[in-house]
């Protein structure tokens, strides 16, 4: 598989739940993160489609699981798929929609069978919250492979975006199928590590 500049992407369809999902025929790989570590800038980056993340931000589609088709040129037929799930604690939205998305997630994490790998995006600055450490001891104990992103790292030095790995990394060292990377959408730190994880995810299905 040659390495590639970007992901050729194609949105696919949104559902509410796991019972509108696509069939599950190709491996997916879910984007998850706090609302505001920038999922959607992350989307964009790594998408040959700019207006990817743009699809996701429409209002209406935030709270749904988001699928898009990658396409490798070259390739026929469709590589595999990312899915943008929704961004979990965004204050705004009231506890019953949270609720209902939120199990919309957990079906969708727990039941999926073509669920490959998640990508967790963290804003560097505050990395490693609850929900973060949920998610990472969740896949874990799912023996599925998570990959955390260390997103704006262009807001710390290299110094200390590199310290913030470390530590992240030490605290996790047990855990066999976890991985992390510093990245930056701003500035495309990152970006080609994120396109060859994702190739060799889909590949290794
Ligand atoms: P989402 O809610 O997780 O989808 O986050 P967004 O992608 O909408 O990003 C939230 C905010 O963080 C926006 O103002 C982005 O411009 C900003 N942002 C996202 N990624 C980066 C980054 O790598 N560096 C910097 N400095 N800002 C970023």
């Amino acid at each position: 598989m040659p390495s590639l500049d970007r992901l050729q992407t194609t949105f696919l369809t949104s559902a509410p739940g796991l019972r509108q999902a696509p069939r599950d025929e190709v491996a997916e790989i879910a984007f998850a993160g706090r609302s505001n570590a920038g999922k959607s800038s992350v989307l964009n980056c790594i998408s040959g489609n700019k207006r990817m993340a743009k699809v996701s931000k429409t209002p209406g589609r935030t709270q749904l699981l988001n699928f898009f088709d990658v396409v490798v040129p070259g390739e026929d037929t469709t590589h595999g798929r990312i899915v943008d799930l929704p961004g979990y604690g965004y204050a705004k939205a009231g506890k019953q929609a949270q609720a209902q998305w939120q199990r919309a997630v957990n079906d969708y994490l727990n039941r999926r069978d073509n669920l490959t790998a998640v990508v967790l995006v963290m804003d560097i600055r505050h990395p490693n919250q609850a929900f973060d450490k949920e998610l990472i001891q969740w896949a874990n104990d799912s023996e599925l492979p998570i990959r955390i992103l260390l997103n704006k790292m262009d807001k710390l030095g290299f110094g200390k975006a590199q310290n913030a790995l470390r530590q992240l990394t030490a605290e996790y060292r047990s855990h066999p199928l976890f991985t992390a990377q510093i990245f930056s959408a701003l500035k495309t730190t990152g970006r080609a590590e994120l396109i060859d994880y994702a190739l060799e995810q889909f590949c290794a299905r």
